[in-house]
């Protein structure tokens, strides 16, 4: 080694919502008027407090600071050079101007909001234009910074870099934002000078982009980026993090100039040769993400190791760390206490992956003996959760393994789609909605009473029917052709299923960030996944019988049941998503004999596990695909299936949608313009479609013209007997009143057009 270490024991950053989501409270409260800004501003400082003061306990010698945000770091980057957008310039409050970007108001609509890379977690779009001027506004992080320092805690502050920032930022005005770089970096660079003279003696830049497919000019931007902060005359050693994937030729520009340190994501993929046929990486700090910082599992310290020390030889010093922040897993294991005790020993959450990289940087600097007794503890660990009978379910294995070609093949399309005419009796333009009708008051009422055992199951379920009862004589006053159940049972599209589903674990308080103050509690797939007994059918089947238009049978796809858990990683993702089709499949199959005629497989989450880069593709398409239609095939033809895409960009996995094969697809395109349409006919799509007539995001009410223009809009380019009407998105999240009204718009308009 030949550089002295700087520091040896690290996290790339920390959640934020609070151990017990106090932030998210404060915030709400906020929010509704009942607690002020000092209020809210002193519910964070503690929760900074704790946390710093806990992760320097814990034994880090560099602590990220600066992770702390109100909403989001994408927007507190844009916040941080004066790039929020134009239209909140006139709200005085900086915390109100920054909350409105965020959220809207009455008269300001709120950035976009996208997810981070192929995680769970959703960022807000900056937009750029040719008339942003950019304006550094340091005070968060230098206070932050401050703070830290005062409890003396070993700080390192943590920006996002100029090259992520701008990529991820949305062009307005004909801008294309990294034609901005030039504008921003004098900013990044007064940046690290006041960081200097805090006293920083690093600072993270935060460069995930990096582990994306880069252009050539890409990479010379990225080379001219780090040339010029990297020539800053006064600024902390800069550690430039990647995380999420590979960096690829990103690695050798970036090791070629003068940042001190690079960051690498060993779980997602860079290897020990990466690091070894990069020279340069022998002068610098190579700050080894081995810990997993983005899913559950205990990590292998034997395997950790044996990367680390050969890490060693190839870089100039060395410091262990979890692979990406810990935004995205929960905050600790010991709020957990509904799991058995092996299942326990499995899992690292938060504050046991921060004494893993604790562990790891004392074995790599005073040699293994140092922690021979926490070593037998994680080996034997590890050696319980490979022998644990509930990760083989030879049942399931057998019939997967049993199942042939056929099983993922149904009839041509044109033949099915005879059949189910003929079944169904539709009209044309038929209406139907996504399926979830208002999480009521009532319904979340129930919901709580159950939990806390005010009322019995029995009393649970007479009230979910009475939900189901009134949903269906909405639907029939209204005038829909294939009505829903609602989905009064289900607290979440995901976790309902995983709740009845041997192989997973609901946790009790696994909650994680998904954007703003909403937080979603991911469940644990962590053995074979069977179905012990049916799951949905007695609600669609009493649904059914309140009524004789068909009811839609619901339920959630095996690609968007695994992206929103925890998954196993002791095999590929694609064996897993198998025995998550099977067990759909088989709920399927009893739908249909319980006399349902049309089943919905929801697929939201398709686009998410695209891997971020372009050759990784296809593979994921082949095998997620594969699922959709394994959870799909089992029914007759006669059988309609649907499925629901939305929340994404659709134009790169267009063929993939139609590939799945769906009868009938319903997709968000309220604010996409029906452009979907024009790619799906592209890819030579010719099944039944419901491009979202209007935005279920939004409480307005659409008038009866709009939806109509959006439909006649939409039959230029398709044609009548493939099109349905629908909104574009499930109405969980609406009021009654407003549900009501728009579906009441939506039916007389498809009329109209009919
Ligand atoms: N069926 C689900 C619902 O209506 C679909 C939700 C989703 O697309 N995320 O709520
Ligand atoms: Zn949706």
């Amino acid at each position: 080694m030949t550089l002295h270490n700087p520091f040896t024991a690290t996290v790339l950053g920390i959640p934020r919502i609070g151990p017990r989501r106090e932030l998210k409270r404060a915030t709400e409260n906020y929010w509704a008027g009942r607690i002020d800004a000092g209020a809210l501003r002193a519910v964070g400082r503690d929760l900074r407090t704790r946390q710093l003061t806990a992760l320097a306990a814990a034994g880090l010698d560099s602590v990220p600071v600066g992770t702390f945000s109100f909403y989001d770091q994408m927007l507190d980057t844009a916040a941080m050079f004066g790039a929020l957008p134009p239209r909140v310039a006139d709200i005085a409050d900086p915390l109100d101007r920054y909350f409105a970007a965020a959220r809207g108001t009455e008269t300001v609509e709120p950035l976009e909001m996208t997810k981070w890379f192929d995680t769970n977690y959703h960022y807000l779009v900056p937009e750029i234009g040719p008339a942003t001027t950019f304006a550094l506004q340091p005070d968060k992080l230098l206070e932050e910074l401050r703070e830290a320092r005062e409890l003396g805690v070993p700080a390192r502050p943590v920006v996002i870099g100029p090259l992520t920032f701008l990529k991820l930022a949305k062009g307005i005005d004909g801008a294309a934002p990294l034609d901005r770089l030039n504008d921003l970096l004098p900013h990044y660079r007064e940046l690290l000078r006041l960081l200097a003279a805090e006293g920083a003696q690093w600072v993270q830049i935060d460069e995930p982009v990096l582990v994306t497919d880069l252009t050539a000019p890409e990479l010379a931007l990225l080379r001219r980026t780090y040339a010029e902060l990297a020539g800053v005359p006064q600024r902390p050693s800069i550690l430039v993090a990647t995380y999420f994937g590979r960096p690829g030729a990103a690695l050798p520009a970036l090791a070629d100039m003068g940042v001190e340190g690079i960051a690498l994501d060993f779980v997602a993929g860079t290897t020990v040769n990466d690091v070894a046929a990069v020279p340069a990486l022998a002068g610098k700090l190579v700050v080894a993400g081995v810990v997993d910082g983005r899913n559950v599992w205990r990590t292998d310290l034997d395997r950790a190791l044996a990367t680390l020390g050969t890490l060693l030889g190839s870089s100039g010093a060395l410091a262990v760390s979890t692979s990406s922040s810990l935004l995205h897993v929960p905050y600790s294991l010991d709020d957990e206490s509904g799991a058995d005790a092996a299942l326990r020993s499995w899992l690292a959450f938060g504050a046991e992956k921060v004494a893993e990289v604790r562990l790891l940087a004392t074995a790599v600097h005073r040699g293994t003996d140092a922690i021979a007794d926490e070593l037998s503890t994680a080996r034997a660990a590890l050696a319980s959760r490979a022998t644990d009978p509930r990760l083989r379910n030879d049942a399931v294995r057998a019939r997967l393994a049993a199942l042939g070609p056929d099983a993922t093949r149904r009839a041509p399309a044109a033949e099915r789609s005879a059949l189910q005419r003929e079944r169904l009796r539709l009209p044309s333009l038929p209406t139907t909605t996504i399926g979830s009708y208002p999480q009521t008051s009532a319904i979340r009422q129930a919901r709580a009473a159950l939990r806390s055992g005010e009322i019995t199951a029995a009393q649970y379920d007479e009230r979910m029917r009475a939900e189901i009862a009134d949903v269906i004589t909405l639907q029939e006053k209204l005038g829909l052709d294939v009505l829903v159940h609602g989905e009064p049972e289900r607290n979440d599209m995901v976790q309902y299923f995983a709740e009845q589903l041997d192989g997973f674990f609901a946790t009790a308080n696994g909650w994680v960030q998904s954007y703003g103050t909403r937080c979603v509690r991911p469940p644990i797939l962590f053995g074979d996944v069977a179905r012990p007994a049916p799951m949905t059918v007695r609600w669609i089947e009493y649904a059914q019988s309140l009524t004789d238009k068909p009811v839609k049978g619901m339920l959630t796809g095996p690609v968007t049941i695994l992206a929103w858990s925890f998954v196993r990683d002791d095999q590929p993702l694609a064996d897993t998503a198998r025995q998550v089709a099977l067990a759909i499949r088989d709920e399927t199959v009893d739908l249909q004999s319980a006399g349902i005629r049309i089943v919905q497989v929801d697929e939201p989450a398709l686009r998410e596990l695209l891997p971020l880069r372009a050759d990784a593709e296809q593979q994921y398409l082949d095998w997620a695909v594969a699922a959709f239609r394994l959870a799909t095939s089992g029914v007759s033809d006669a059988t309609q299936i649907h499925t629901h895409l939305c929340y994404s960009e659709f134009g790169e996995i267009i063929e993939a949608i139609a590939d799945l094969d769906a009868d009938v697809t319903s997709i968000e395109a309220a604010r996409s313009r029906m452009e979907v349409l024009d790619d799906l006919n592209a890819a030579g799509f010719h099944l039944g479609v419901g491009p979202g007539v209007y935005d279920i995001h939004s409480p307005r009410v659409p008038s009866v013209e709009e939806i109509t223009s959006s439909l006649r809009a939409a039959l230029k380019a398709v044609p009548a007997e493939r099109l349905w009407v629908n909104p574009d998105c499930g109405l969980k999240t609406r009021g009654p009143a407003e549900v009501e009204a728009s579906l009441r718009n939506m039916v007389t308009a498809a009329q109209s057009v009919r």
